[in-house]
């Protein structure tokens, strides 16, 4: 996915298989959902020569921000997570635990809220900011619309949804943001990257996924 100047590059992190995006544009690039250790994060961005100007994160889980504090420190740019999700920050230290990954400070001065809406995540790069709570409560999911790309999180899967057991989750809040996300009428041909596992599209989602509907 990429033109002549903006490019998306999809990495499925294991052994978790989060899916994190890095976004660039020129030297320019931007982190979504940042998993795994900051210092390998690191070795690829300057082996590129990137400057990482932002990380945002769809939501507050540890398989999704776990590098983000220390790459953001380092490289002087924005975390952006939705302030719902912050006390989420240090929590669920067991996941980072089993890949040997260091605990987040629950106290730090990296991170910045995040605020629904269009931004300019890069110069000339369009992004929508659209909240969806329910996995957590302050879930998000990313729209480009000029490229049609939607990063969904962990709000929708391809063959599922999120779960909503955890703190900060809600079931019918779930269901309200994929009734949000539906109702958006994105194009069929919209790549769809989800917060874990294989990717698909909103043609797959209608034809496929039984609970990408609308929820009264
Ligand atoms: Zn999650």
């Amino acid at each position: 996915m990429e033109n002549a100047q903006t490019s998306f590059e999809i990495f499925r992190m294991q052994p978790q298989n989060t899916n994190s995006v890095l976004l660039c544009r020129g030297n320019d690039c931007v982190i979504f959902d940042a998993w795994g250790r900051a210092t390998d994060w690191a070795h690829l961005l300057d082996a590129r020569g990137l400057n990482l100007r932002a990380i945002y994160s769809t939501h507050g889980h540890p398989d999704h921000i776990s590098a983000a504090p220390d790459l953001a420190k380092q490289y002087g740019a924005i975390w952006y997570l939705h302030p719902a999700d912050r006390n989420l920050i240090g929590w669920g230290n067991e996941i980072l635990d089993m890949f040997g990954l260091d605990h987040l400070c629950p106290h730090h001065d990296v991170s910045s809220d995040l605020v629904p809406g269009n931004v300019k995540v890069l110069p000339e790069t369009d992004m929508q900011i659209i909240e969806t709570p329910g996995h957590s409560a302050g879930g998000v999911v990313y729209w480009f619309p000029e490229y049609k790309i939607l990063l969904s999180g962990d709000t929708i899967f391809r063959d599922g949804f999120g779960r909503y057991d955890l703190p900060g989750g809600s079931r019918g809040d779930l269901e309200q943001s994929i009734s949000k996300i539906y109702d958006m009428n994105l194009p069929d041909d919209t790549y769809v990257v989800h917060g874990h596992g294989l990717d698909s599209t909103i043609k797959i989602l209608r034809e496929t996924n039984t609970v990408f509907k609308h929820y009264d």
